[in-house]
């Protein structure tokens, strides 16, 4: 790379790939794009994007430092094959590890460690009060992930309205922020982030600043770290109306917002001044 370039830092899951629940094709079937699969799970194809995101993100990757930001565990991480060259930077469990050329940085580990010890509850106390709470008749499966946080598998519409508000309410005294994507009801310790472990990429780097994007509460620090930013028409943020200036809200759903997303990226890195 000879010209600076920002970083370009991106959630996965409902941004930039899509499972086929969330792939929003509601056009003519004869008319749909063509997907690439990148992620296979217990040998079924799991994880899609368009081609045309694929040459994209490739073209994005050559040119930049290209930082997956995702709240997956490592091992889910590993299963996803994105096109391009492998990235240099991912983060993985909502900042909790940093790869460093597919290796968790031992620096950033005890970083975070120190972090958590100092500023909210552990994960044993939400882990009960998790399982305490949760009822079984819609409850599919209590996890946690990375020995960092917490997540449940739920099912959506037997799920009471007002559950998840009262856990935030629980949660946020105690330093932890509550998140719903899809099934799964997240609870992550609050100064676990995205936006910490991309700021030491970029400090790393010495990049000349950040384009982000995502879909969901976690990626709020995120976006409002970068310079600029696009969320989907889809998913939490644009379900509770979340926006901020610098932050482009697209109307568009599904696969075809993360197409477009991809797009974004490259005219921010290639054209910064008209992106
Ligand atoms: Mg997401």
């Amino acid at each position: 790379m000879t010209v600076p370039a920002p970083l370009v830092a991106s959630d996965l899951d409902r941004t930039l790939i899509y499972s086929a629940a969330a792939l929003y094709l509601t056009g003519e079937d004869a008319a749909a794009p063509r997907l690439l699969c990148v992620e296979v799970y217990e040998g079924r194809p799991l994880s899609y994007l368009t081609e045309t995101a694929a040459a994209l993100l490739t073209e994005l990757a050559e040119r930049t430092t290209f930082v997956p930001a995702t709240t997956r565990t490592r091992e889910q991480y590993r299963r996803i094959h994105l096109p391009g060259p492998p990235p240099e930077f991912a983060v993985c469990a909502n900042g909790g590890h940093l790869l460093v050329r597919g290796e968790s940085d031992p620096d950033w580990q005890r970083t975070v460690a120190a972090r958590l010890a100092a500023r909210c509850a552990p994960l044993d106390e939400v882990r009960a009060h998790l399982v305490r709470t949760a009822d079984p008749a819609w409850l599919r499966t209590a996890r946690t992930a990375e020995d960092l946080f917490a997540y449940l598998v739920v099912e959506r519409s037997l799920l009471p309205e007002n559950w998840v508000k009262d856990l935030a309410a629980w949660a946020e005294p105690r330093g932890w922020t509550i998140s719903l994507q899809g099934r799964k009801i997240y609870a992550v310790p609050q100064p676990l982030t995205k936006s910490a472990a991309v700021a030491e990429v970029a400090r790393r780097t010495g990049a000349t600043g950040i384009l982000a994007a995502g879909d969901s509460l976690l990626d709020t620090d995120l976006l409002l770290a970068a310079d600029r930013g696009w969320r989907p028409g889809h998913g939490e943020l644009a379900d509770t109306g979340w926006r901020a200036p610098h932050v482009t809200a697209l109307r568009e759903r599904g696969v075809a917002a993360g197409e477009l997303i991809a797009r974004a990226f490259l005219a921010g890195v290639t054209d910064p001044g008209r992106a």
